[in-house]
């Protein structure tokens, strides 16, 4: 498709892919796990097994490389297999820096690797200008992994300003872009080498797919080691989930657009509210990063936002237990709007305050969305 087409036309019609054989105007579902060889021994269509590749998966892999400008990308099982695939395909014992708070999974993994002597990890507040420095290893550190905005606290960390700093230390820069989605920002176009999606949320935004995606700004040496790791070990996404994982990309812009809206009002809505001490949302101005956020994620803040309960881990379980529109369930990014008390799911050694409600706000009426919380806020 044209080069000059926006983002929002090359979603809605996948960049023009359809099925060839009749016409159809959806690509069709590739089930095969094995391609047929020709006489001469070659591969026709380049597609040999199905743990490699697989011609459904190529094509959200298109739309995704193309929307976050991007010269490859690379669709995995879930957001953690492709979140892995980029640190087991580092050298035995590099230097890896990571935010102190981050996606809880991808925190525990990270250390419980290092702890067995797979690599270092070092964590830090990246989002604090000047943290990094601190644990930067100049011509060591492998590679600087952030997340903005970063769950669950909603801390926004300038890319571009980490990528100088980075690149100039000769590691790489990966930015977990789940919670911005490529609607938000193009991590790529702000200096970063690596973005990674969990495609279970956002992208694919109806709760029915666990996918991940990594899209490389070069093809260069790491994409090529993370491609064969995928290829040799074979957390691949499956036909299926690809496929209803382009239906899902077709309506991104309009999820993603809504979503921000209700957060939005939400925020605003419950930052006076009595029996709530602090509302974390970057569409605030009081929100440290507000005017970083402004910069970075064009015109919206996002659909994820948090809330503290006065009253401490007890008062915040009992406000989620009262709600009934929104659904108490961990994930993200869907169209219905979830509730979760965020320290119930990462357990005693969590560093997530005990009285945080995390709430993903789904495209549903916003009037709704604010009724059903403040009857969950209504004291007894
Ligand atoms: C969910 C999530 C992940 C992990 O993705 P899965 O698809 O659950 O494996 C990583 N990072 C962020 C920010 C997430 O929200």
């Amino acid at each position: 498709m044209s080069e000059s087409w926006s983002a929002e036309t090359l979603l809605a019609q996948a960049l023009g892919e359809v099925e060839s054989e009749f016409g159809g105007v959806v690509p069709p579902i590739h089930v095969s796990a094995t391609y047929i060889r020709s006489p001469d021994n070659s591969y026709p269509a380049g597609v040999v097994y199905g743990r490699d590749d697989n011609p459904t998966v190529r094509v959200p892999e298109r739309v995704l490389a193309r929307i976050e400008n991007g010269e490859e990308a690379l669709l995995f099982a879930s957001g953690m297999a492709a979140a892995t695939a980029v640190f087991e395909s580092l050298p035995i014992g590099a230097h890896i820096i990571a935010p102190r708070i981050m996606y809880w999974g991808l925190h525990k993994w990270l250390s419980d690797r290092a702890a067995i002597g797979r690599f270092s990890v070092d964590f830090a507040d990246l989002h604090i200008p000047g943290a990094l420095e601190k644990v930067l290893r100049p011509q060591q550190t492998a590679i600087v992994w952030i997340e903005t905005p970063s769950n669950p606290m909603w801390r926004v960390t300038d890319i571009k300003l980490l990528a100088d700093t980075v690149h100039a230390a000769g590691a790489v820069l990966a930015v977990d872009s789940t919670v911005a989605t490529p609607i938000l920002s193009r991590p790529l176009d702000l200096g970063a080498d690596i973005v990674m999606h969990s495609a279970t949320k956002y992208l694919n935004g109806h709760s029915d797919v666990v996918a991940g995606a990594l899209i490389f700004k070069h093809t260069g040496e790491l994409y090529h080691r993370v491609q064969s790791y995928r290829h040799d070990v074979g957390p691949i996404v499956g036909h299926f989930e690809a496929w209803l994982l382009l239906r899902g990309l077709r309506t991104l812009h309009l999820r993603v657009s809504k979503s921000c809206e209700n957060a939005l009002s939400i925020a605003r809505r419950m930052a006076n509210h009595q029996r709530i001490s602090e509302v974390l949302y970057p569409g605030l101005p009081e929100h440290p990063e507000y005017f970083l956020a402004r910069k970075q994620m064009s015109g919206y803040f996002g659909g994820m936002l948090s809330i503290r309960i006065e009253g401490g881990a007890d008062a915040a379980i009992s406000v989620a237990g009262k709600v009934k529109l929104w659904k108490r369930a961990t994930s993200l990014g869907s169209v219905e709007s979830l509730i979760e008390h965020r320290a119930s799911i990462e357990g005693p050694t969590t560093l997530v305050p005990e009285d945080l409600l995390r709430l993903s706000v789904g495209i549903e009426e916003v009037t709704d969305l604010i009724a059903d919380l403040e009857q969950a806020l209504k004291l007894p």
